[in-house]
């Protein structure tokens, strides 16, 4: 199911050009067992993830089927194990062109270059439910990591891809989207947040 078709993914950049992380899901059937979403502010959010080593393999291999089927099912496109409340260096992406499935497993994703070129992509977050805003990164990456395989690999990204690895990437440094934001802006989003948080519990 865990297939690397990255090729898949810069074509559906070129095509859609922005982020959406609520659309373009496709609904791949998974028997993992789902994870709880942590929701900002959570403070393990914060938290800097440790490098998975050898002796993670096992924990590791359960995980990303569980992180897959917990990304699919919020509907999200990427997903980090800090997300789920699992401080390891460990990254779900599925951008799904075109509704066909194209899962990337990236376990101790590192950011090897990046473009000085900017660009801007609409974010939104699985733990910032419901607020997007537009943000600045480096337009093209290179990024090395193990695969689901733990086989060496390096993908060069643009767009859509390019976004969401870095978006991810941040996430095992503790970082969220909103933190690329203003103060101003990134106040204004967080109060919207934890008031939509307040009244669905009210409601509840
Ligand atoms: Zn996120």
């Amino acid at each position: 199911m865990l297939c690397m078709k990255p090729l898949l993914c810069k074509s559906f950049v070129a095509e859609r050009g922005h982020a959406d992380y609520m659309l373009g899901m496709s609904e791949v059937q998974t028997e993992a067992p789902l994870l709880p979403l942590l929701i900002c502010p959570d403070p393990k959010l914060r938290k800097t993830a440790r490098p998975v080593t050898e002796a993670d393999r096992g924990e590791v291999d359960a995980l990303i089927p569980s992180m897959f089927a917990t990304m699919y099912k919020a509907p999200g496109i990427g997903l980090a194990a800090p997300q789920v409340g699992r401080s390891l260096r460990v990254v779900t992406i599925d951008l799904a062109p075109d509704n066909v499935p194209a899962p990337i497993a990236l376990i101790n994703p590192e950011i090897i270059a990046a473009s000085d070129e900017e660009a801007v992509q609409q974010e939104g977050c699985l733990s910032v439910p419901e607020q997007y805003a537009d943000v600045t990164r480096p337009a093209r990456v290179k990024v090395r990591y193990l695969d689901e395989h733990w086989v060496k690999r390096e993908i060069e990204a643009e767009g859509l891809l390019a976004a969401c690895l870095q978006h991810e990437i941040d996430h095992l440094n503790g970082v969220l989207f909103v933190d690329h934001l203003t103060a101003l802006k990134r106040n204004i989003l967080l109060r919207k947040l934890a008031k939509a948080q307040k009244d669905q519990q009210a409601r509840r």
